[in-house]
């Protein structure tokens, strides 16, 4: 039984704990997605709710697919996105894992909703839903999509429309825009994403002291708490526990035999037998595109809106196959990987990668070998455990097996 464990994990369940149980006496909560415009919003002095967030706990409970059949029968599809179907269906069925879980009763009331369609158009038909169901106020930021390159004239658009939904906060917050005040959030989200980052890049050691199924649990403060102290802290404590076990060569595995890339969302369900799966097949899972995807190093609080309208703009998830493929060349000598897979989401087609032949294309430009695995963010039924075990197991071996020739 492999028994490395990162201990600060017992001080996230106390920080998500917090944050949740905080919502109770916020005297004004603003909605965001995930990728959204979260500084701005701490400029005005909202507590800030992700439903995506609360969608990953659907999912990890596995109570996603008891709810997504109330959202099915008031017309939303079972093949849309997961987070949508089983929030808007635990929604329905007055339920939610926050009550079992932090001890929140129900989800925060929004007095504004604001998301940004830099990850895909969906949560804009989402988090209207919401908006007719609390008769809330909703704001969007729609950026410019699929980018080889993010230029001057893609910046300016965003930043116009960064600046639009200010009069829909100062009206929601009760507060005056302040300049000072974003970028104060603006220069905490900064030192928590490059923290963020360090702690993923502690993963170039081998062994690694922490896998993307790790990543996914201890991502949780970078999501929700950016443009807070508590998430420096949290990073800092992380961090120094991570470059500890580098420094005395301890790792999730005594020795690797394999390092992966993982491409495409976690399947939430399923995080704990995928991790042993790997452990156990002395394979470690060392990067990927999600945990990745909240690194802002752009963020200037010198040149808030720019900078915060370019880094929200350059993500992954928003660009070019071309620019993809640059993303991909760049981690994979980095980190030390060995092969790929990708994770082709049944009802996320803006996070799956696999649909159009990208994998293929990637084995011929760098002879990295590639698997895809069908399944599902959420929605468990999409997942087979018996198809995918032996798909992994005999990628794995086939890897092993080129590098025996080697
Ligand atoms: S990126 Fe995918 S999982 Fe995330 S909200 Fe959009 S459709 Fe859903």
């Amino acid at each position: 039984m492999n028994s490395y464990n990162i201990k600060t994990t017992r001080l996230l369940r106390e920080v998500m704990q917090n944050y949740f149980l905080n919502f109770r006496r916020a005297p004004k909560v603003a909605w965001c997605t995930s990728v959204g415009p979260a500084e701005l919003l701490r400029s005005f002095g909202f507590e800030i709710y992700f439903p995506e967030n609360h969608g990953a706990l659907l999912g990890t409970t596995r109570h996603a697919v008891d709810y997504i059949p109330a959202a099915v029968k008031s017309g939303y599809s079972g093949h849309i996105c997961s987070y949508t179907t089983s929030d808007i269906g635990a929604w329905l069925s007055n339920e939610t894992p926050l009550k079992s879980h932090y001890g929140l009763e129900k989800i925060p009331k929004p007095d504004l909703i604001v998301y940004n369609t830099n990850q895909c158009r969906e949560v804009e038909d989402w988090f209207t839903f919401f908006a007719r169901q609390f008769n809330c106020p909703i704001a969007g930021i729609n950026p410019p999509r699929y980018l080889d390159h993010v230029g001057k004239a893609e910046v300016e658009l965003v930043i116009k429309q960064f600046k639009k939904i200010i009069p829909a906060c100062e009206l929601a917050s009760g507060n005056k825009f302040d300049i000072d005040k974003f970028r104060e959030a603006l220069k905490l989200s900064r030192e928590a994403t490059i923290l963020w980052q360090e702690v993923l890049q502690t993963a170039k050691n081998s062994p690694s002291p922490i896998t993307f199924f790790d990543g996914t649990i201890h991502m949780g403060p970078i999501v929700v708490l950016r443009g807070t102290q508590i998430a420096v802290d949290y990073y800092k404590t992380l961090l120094e526990e991570l470059e500890n076990h580098v420094r005395n060569q301890i790792g999730c595995l005594k020795e690797e035999d394999c390092r992966l890339f993982w491409d495409g969302m976690p399947i939430w369900g399923r995080l704990r037998m995928l991790s042993d799966l790997f452990l156990q097949n002395n394979t470690a899972v060392v990067a990927s595109t999600y945990c990745n995807s909240w690194i802002f190093d752009d963020f200037d609080e010198t040149n808030p809106f720019e900078s915060t309208a370019l880094a929200y703009t350059k993500i992954f998830i928003n660009r070019s196959e071309k620019a993809k493929m640059e993303f991909f060349k760049n981690w994979f000598p980095e980190y030390g990987i060995d092969g790929v897979i990708f994770h082709d989401s049944k009802t996320c087609f803006n996070n799956s990668n696999a649909k159009f032949g990208l994998p293929q294309r990637l084995t011929e430009e760098t002879g990295l070998p590639t698997l895809v695995i069908e399944g599902d963010l959420c929605d468990t039924r999409f997942f087979s455990d018996g198809q995918s075990i032996t798909k992994i197991e005999t990628f794995l071996e086939q890897i092993e097996g080129q590098k025996a020739y080697l």
